[in-house]
């Protein structure tokens, strides 16, 4: 054998750089399901049948194109762990010349392949991952030389480099951002008809694999009934097609809303598809825009939705790979607090808490504004360690992976880089969700109040929050209005918030 072409479960694309070259005669590919994979963070069985399902349909379309494939499935009891000691017994095996791949998402995954490929002095060719539109070196220009990275900056290059809604150099529509006119919460009425959700039932194979699962990790967080996402290219199309007609009109107007009972709303449920390759973030973008074009989707909210693939994904690609491994072990606020039980079970009387995480292990989905500004922003101003809210987000979500979860949960949410992600902490009281949301209607809690027994855990904990980092926050100047207010309450105030927060903090509130 000449090359054996190491796929991992987030590179199911025919056509990825991996294949260049790809001689079926002398070459063949090299996939495996490890229990390493489900296990390094408690992962759901929702996200863990997400890629086995999705990569048996995978090597199903690998042997139809004629490639010859080597594949450890994950209930042959001659499978090795891990991906390393399954790729060295397979190697000496098989005693291909040389190892290829597309460049891996994961830091820890791509030095395990090293190790192997070192252990057993073949070459290993690492492959530029094209899937994206920005490289890693190239992320590293843009970031050379800057005090400070802002997403906006990045944004309007790769929007220039890749003339996405440009006319001439400029902006399609006179400006490069749309947030005011987007992000809107429903009224009192809520938001009525929602499209109902694109369903992939699960045919024989997705089933074989969730029984599996069942199997192998019934003891992990989430259910699978219900398990409805789309595991091949073919479906992933039929996704993105359903959000761009029926969905993407109202994306950008209701991005932030929240409704207890509506996981789906008016996002467009393609982060797994996209992040496990099926789709290409080329023809999402491009779809959105040609209905920009026909007049079917309103420029606000298409622009919001480019911002997030043109811009956030391939920003905060840019952050981890440039910044790890040390990224992994920031925890710039100091905090050590543990992350409570009820985040694997929902368990907790705050509404828009259970909501946010009944709805997380039951479909293995929440939309962003649930990830920041719920469960993210509780375990911030908590002061939960940021690496144990890390391994939280990496386990229960269908579309996590590290390169894309760790700078949105270290960075964007848990402030725990300094500053690198996001300019300031996103801290709030209740009153936010209260304004985004109903949630606080049917809560035992009150957002408006700050200390006694109906105090919301949110409001306590945002002022304790302001208090306990007044040092490290005045300096920041967007922050400033904020410790303006906060520094109003005399001491017998702060005194309550600092009891009510402890009893918080001891689990004497949940
Ligand atoms: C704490 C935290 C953890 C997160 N973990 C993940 C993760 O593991 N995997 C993941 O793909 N996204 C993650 N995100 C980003 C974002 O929340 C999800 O991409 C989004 O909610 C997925 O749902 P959707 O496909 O319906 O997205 P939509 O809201 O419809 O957005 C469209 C697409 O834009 C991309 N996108 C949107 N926001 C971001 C962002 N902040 N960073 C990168 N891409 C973005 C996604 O590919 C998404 O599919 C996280 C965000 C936070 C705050
Ligand atoms: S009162 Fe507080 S805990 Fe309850 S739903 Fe509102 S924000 Fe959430």
């Amino acid at each position: 054998m000449r090359h054996l072409v190491v796929v991992l479960g987030d590179q199911l694309d025919l056509d990825a750089a991996g294949f260049d070259g790809f001689d079926a005669a002398r070459d063949a590919v090299w996939m495996a399901e490890v229990a390493e994979e489900s296990a390094h963070v408690w992962s759901s069985k929702p996200r863990t049948v997400m890629f086995l399902a999705a990569m048996r349909h995978f090597a199903l379309a690998l042997r139809a194109a004629g490639r010859t494939l080597h594949y450890a499935p994950l209930d042959d009891p001659a499978t090795h762990g891990s991906l390393q000691a399954q790729l060295h017994a397979d190697v000496e095996r098989l005693r291909p010349t040389g190892l290829v791949m597309t460049a891996p998402g994961d830091w820890r995954v791509l030095q395990s392949i090293k190790g192997v490929a070192q252990a057993q002095g073949l070459p290993l060719d690492i492959r530029e991952d094209r899937h994206f539109h920005c490289s890693v070196r190239e992320f590293a220009a843009h970031a050379r030389g800057r005090k400070v990275l802002r997403m906006e900056y990045f944004y309007r290059e790769m929007r220039k480099r890749h003339g996405v809604l440009m006319q001439g150099d400029e902006p399609e529509g006179g400006q490069w951002n749309f947030d005011a006119d987007n992000r809107e919460a429903f009224g009192a009425a809520g938001p009525g008809a929602v499209p109902p959700r694109v369903v992939f039932e699960p045919d024989a194979l997705t089933r074989e694999v969730i029984a599996l699962v069942e199997k192998r990790f019934g003891a992990h967080p989430g259910r699978l009934d219900g398990f409805a996402w789309p595991v091949t290219r073919a479906q992933a199309l039929v996704a993105l097609q359903r959000f761009v007609a029926e969905r993407l009109p109202l994306f950008g107007r209701y991005q932030d809303a929240m409704w207890p009972g509506e996981p789906w709303l008016y996002h467009a449920h393609l982060a797994a598809a996209l992040n496990l390759k099926l789709l290409n973030p080329r023809e999402v973008v491009a779809a959105a825009v040609a209905a920009y074009r026909v007049g079917a989707a309103p420029l606000a909210g298409v622009e919001g939705f480019v911002r997030q693939i043109l811009g956030w994904r391939e920003y905060v690609r840019g952050i981890y790979w440039t910044r790890m491994p040390g990224y992994a072990e920031l925890n710039a606020l100091d905090a050590h607090q543990d992350l409570p039980s009820w985040y694997w079970t929902g368990s907790t009387e705050m509404a828009c808490l259970r909501d946010a995480i009944t709805q997380t292990l039951q479909h293995g989905y929440a939309h962003h504004i649930q990830r920041l500004m719920v469960t993210g922003l509780y375990a911030l101003m908590l002061g939960v360690q940021p690496q144990q809210v890390h391994a939280w987000y990496l386990a229960v979500y269908v579309d996590a992976v590290e390169w894309v979860e760790l700078p949105n949960t270290l960075g964007m949410s848990q402030y725990a880089d300094g500053g690198l992600m996001a300019s300031k902490p996103y801290v709030a009281t209740g009153k936010y969700i209260q304004r985004m949301s109903p949630h606080c209607k049917g809560c035992r809690y009150d957002p408006a109040q700050r200390t006694g027994e109906k105090a919301c855990p949110f409001t306590t904990l945002y002022w304790d929050f302001l208090m306990r980092h007044e040092a490290a926050l005045s300096d920041n100047p967007r922050m400033a209005l904020q410790m303006k207010n906060m520094a109003r309450l005399n001491d017998a105030q702060k005194q309550a918030i600092r009891e009510r927060a402890a009893a918080v903090r001891n689990g004497e509130v949940a």
